[in-house]
């Protein structure tokens, strides 16, 4: 999941950009000065942010640079699964049967999480499940050492400084000590993956113990994961994901999920549910999202699908935590749609974007991964060219271009 990660480090620079621009002194990385030399200037930055002189010796004497994890941060590669791929891989039966015996074992702390949150506990899993297989993986290094080891790097000083200062908090507050900060190389920390600015914002302790400790407490991690996504919107008892089956025609442009439709507009274009009934023909807003085009899957995606993708803006990503959360939640695996879907390669969305940018169409970058942009330019050429306009890239389309 790490590389996943990299749009929730990037939102949280936004959000603390927003907060501190004490700017550009707060971005130093170690350009052209030793390490610990480098490393004293942040325990200065610490001391005048507040952060005690115990917990910043405590936190940071002795820590050394660590290559391997720059060296991480650079390999970090393309994600370009399809959805079927990728929910096939990551909602594997082994997880949904730990997730449901999680949800019974756990099913008291659950509740009083949803009554306090409003979050149901499927929700909550289908995070902890993806992000840690439910804290069986919540990585093993020094994140205080990763985390220094990248704010001194000058790759994203930006991002990961605020982050030291974030994790030295932690500390400072008395919910971790530095040697039980332990994570991924990135420095997320916990059972559902938290950069340390959440940790320090949403983090909950919810045993009671008197720390937030979202590594070792199930319950800290459960309703921190919770409080954290009300506070991004969530919206209490409304669904988030629900898998349909589209007509053969339908004005295909409206799927899109910047266009909100009631749920009864989807059930006059002939949208029902996965089971083939109707769907409910009420006012409840909804996106039709086709993430594979409209021969995939089809799902309405609810008010509530926005969160996912503010926890991971990867499509694909978002996707299948939602669809996992449904399948904890008892809905049947997903439908393999009406027919092979055979997704665009990285060097032929690649040529893709290259082929709409000629036509004047704003992809963002060229880099071989279908985001909103491409979507939109895709959509564009496809409603140009009278194709059917599901905003999925495909070969016929590229053909057409060439
Ligand atoms: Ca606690």
């Amino acid at each position: 999941m790490r590389k996943l990660n990299v749009p929730r480090a990037i939102a949280a620079l936004l959000f603390i950009g927003a907060l501190t621009m004490a700017g550009a002194a707060a971005a130093q990385c170690g350009r052209g000065v030793p390490f610990e030399r480098w490393l004293d200037g942040v325990k200065r930055e610490a001391a005048a942010a507040g952060i005690s002189g115990s917990t910043i010796a405590r936190a940071l004497d002795g820590v050394t640079f660590d290559q391997s994890v720059v060296n991480a941060d650079r390999r970090q590669g393309v994600f370009s699964q399809s959805f079927l791929e990728f929910s096939d891989r990551m909602v594997a039966q082994y997880r949904l049967n730990q997730g449901a015996k999680l949800l019974r074992q756990y099913s008291s702390t659950f509740a009083r999480i949803e009554q306090r949150y409003g979050v149901p506990g499927p929700v909550i899993a289908s995070f902890w499940g993806l992000e840690t297989d439910f804290g069986a993986n919540i990585g093993k290094g020094s994140t205080l050492r990763a985390l220094a080891s990248l704010a001194y790097d000058c790759r994203r000083p930006e991002v990961f400084r605020p982050q030291l200062l974030s994790a030295l908090r932690i500390v400072d507050r008395g919910d971790l000590q530095p040697h039980e900060m332990i994570g991924p190389w990135a420095g997320e920390l916990g059972q559902t993956q938290f950069l340390p600015s959440h940790y320090v914002e949403y983090g909950v302790d919810f045993d009671g113990d008197g720390r937030r400790d979202l590594l070792r407490s199930a319950p800290d991690a459960l309703a921190s994961t919770a409080n954290y996504l009300a506070a991004h919107g969530w919206r209490r008892g409304e669904p988030w994901l629900e898998e349909v089956r589209v007509p053969e025609r339908m004005p295909w442009e409206q799927a899109d999920l910047s266009i909100m439709h009631p749920r009864s507009q989807w059930a006059r274009w002939g949208v029902r549910r996965a089971n083939g009934t109707p769907l409910s023909a009420d006012g409840m807003p909804a996106a039709l999202l086709l993430p594979m085009g409209r021969n995939g899957p089809a799902f309405l995606a609810y008010r509530n699908f926005a969160v996912y993708l503010d926890w991971n803006s990867s499509l694909v990503y978002a996707t299948t935590a939602a669809y996992f959360a449904t399948r904890l939640a008892g809905a049947p695996r997903v439908s393999r749609g009406r027919g092979e879907v055979r997704p665009l390669g990285f060097n032929e969305t690649r040529e893709l974007q290259q082929l709409l940018q000629r036509q004047g169409l704003s992809v963002g970058k060229v880099d071989g991964i279908i985001g909103e942009q491409t979507r939109a330019a895709v959509k564009a050429m496809q409603i140009r060219l009278g194709l059917a306009a599901d905003s999925y890239p495909t070969r016929e389309l590229l053909q057409r271009l060439r």
